[in-house]
This record gives structure tokens, C-alpha cells and sequence, in this order.
């Protein structure tokens, strides 16, 4: 039996998270292991200084008190049998384009499912409440079918950012930019302490090439962006050696003594 590990930031209230849950059933034995609340923008945070609990919380849900890469790797490591044939992560409140792949909790625990060599993915919903997970859902099921039967290249997942609406297309893309207002909200709190809220306003959006998640969905398409593990930006190396490696240790009087 195919066995897929579902997990989110969202928490395990999020009907994003029930809806595919529910349409993953069709494809394989659905276990849900997700943080017990809202975790979006944790990235890929491991909880080390304090104990998790890994909660039954319904048939086949767990929830954690704890990041959604915990719930990976709690999931994994201590309560499946044997690894999961597949990680999915979502279907997130909003859109995980450009910039948002190193925040989002939703991907993070995608990284981490291909960390501990899970073929995975993270799907998110663009566009804000009222959420309609239909379609999203659907491409879930699809996604996941194709992921079952041809793999995926070695240490990458996919980002899949389905629009809201009417779906026009699927594009693959690469990682472009998402870019919000630079946005702080002030405040005084009951006892008269100033607070600070980190905001989220939409900045006026950036043409940036057709290639790109952020205007593969703005045009109405899904967006299946590839993602590896390695940071490297390999273009920088050469460069870098070049300029920055003789100079260093000059300034560090590499081989003589300081
Ligand atoms: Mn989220």
C-alpha cells in the first residue's frame, strides 16, 4: 500500500490541510502529522530546547506542538513503520512564490521530507478568504500520481502554487521574486508597552520574466517550480575566487604569522 505523510503551516485546523488529506485517500494511505497551530513563516525550525508531544488527534491525524519540520521528522523517524512513499505539504493559505521559498513553512517541510529522502512536495493556493481548495486539490492528486510512478531528480522537490479561479495552464518555472511593502505596524499594548507587527503589504509587483512562479500565476497558470537543496549560486564561485580569495588572506597574513 502507498503510504503519504501530510503535513502544513497552517496547523491542523486548516480546512487547506483536510481538503487534501481527503484527496489524497484516492492515491494512497493518508497519514496527517501537522503543528497543533498556526506556523506559517517558521521555516525550516527544528524545536530542540524544549519536549514535542505527537498528540492522536483523529483517525490517521497527529498534530505537534511544534514547527512543521518536526512534524516531518516526527512523523518519519517515530511514527510510521517505514518511510512514506511521499510528502505533501499543504494546500497553504496563499501563495509561496519567489522570496516566500525561504520563510514558508510549507516548503520547509517539504525540504525536509527530501532531506530524509521522501519524494515531496509543497502545494499552496494563491489569493486570500474566502479559500476555495477545489482545484488545488485536484492538482494535488495529479501531482502526486506523477511523482508515484516517474520519481524525481535527486535531492529536488517541487513548489506548486495554484491560482485561485480559473486554471489556464501549468507552466514550469523557475524561483522569481516576490516582493511586499516594507510595512511595521506600531502599537501600544494594554499595560502601555510599545509592540511592533510585522506587516504584509503587496508591493506593486515587478515584471520579471514569464519563466518565473510569481508570473506564472498571476497570468493564471499552476506554477511547478523545481527546487533543490543546494544554495550554491555557482555563477557567484568563479568570481569570488577571483576577487575575494588572494585579497583574504593577504588581510589574514595566511602562512605567516600574525
Ligand atoms: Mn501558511
Amino acid at each position: 500500500m502507498t503510504s503519504i505523510l501530510v503535513t502544513n503551516d497552517d496547523g491542523i485546523h486548516s480546512q487547506g490541510l483536510v481538503s487534501l488529506a481527503n484527496a489524497l485517500e484516492g492515491v494512497g494511505e493518508v497519514t496527517v502529522v501537522a503543528p497543533d497551530r498556526e506556523k506559517s513563516a517558521a521555516s525550516h525550525a527544528l524545536t530542540l530546547h524544549r519536549p514535542l508531544r505527537l498528540n492522536a488527534w483523529r483517525d490517521g491525524y497527529y498534530m505537534v506542538n511544534g514547527t512543521p519540520a518536526d512534524c516531518v521528522y516526527l512523523g518519519v523517524v517515530e511514527l510510521l513503520d517505514r518511510k512514506p512513499d511521499l510528502l505533501v505539504s499543504g494546500i497553504n493559505r496563499g501563495a509561496n512564490v519567489g522570496d516566500d521559498v525561504t520563510y514558508s513553512g510549507t516548503i520547509a517541510a517539504a525540504f525536509e521530507g527530501t532531506i530524509l529522502g521522501i519524494p515531496s512536495f509543497a502545494i499552496s493556493l494563491v489569493g486570500s478568504q474566502p479559500y476555495d481548495f477545489g482545484n488545488a486539490s485536484r492538482v494535488a492528486i495529479k501531482i502526486a500520481e506523477k511523482i508515484l510512478d516517474n520519481g524525481l531528480p535527486k535531492d529536488t522537490l517541487l513548489n506548486v502554487n495554484v491560482p485561485s479561479g480559473e486554471i489556464a495552464g501549468v507552466r514550469t518555472t523557475r524561483q522569481g521574486k516576490h516582493i511586499y511593502e516594507e510595512l511595521v505596524h506600531e502599537g501600544i499594548d494594554p499595560r502601555g508597552g510599545k509592540y511592533y507587527w510585522i506587516g504584509s503589504g503587496e508591493a506593486p509587483h515587478v515584471d520579471q520574466g514569464a519563466d518565473t512562479d510569481y508570473m506564472a500565476v498571476r497570468g493564471g497558470y499552476v506554477s511547478v517550480c523545481p527546487l533543490h537543496l543546494d544554495l550554491t549560486h555557482y555563477e557567484a564561485l568563479e568570481p569570488l575566487r577571483q576577487e575575494w580569495e588572494g585579497d583574504l588572506e593577504e588581510a589574514l597574513k595566511v602562512g605567516r604569522s600574525l
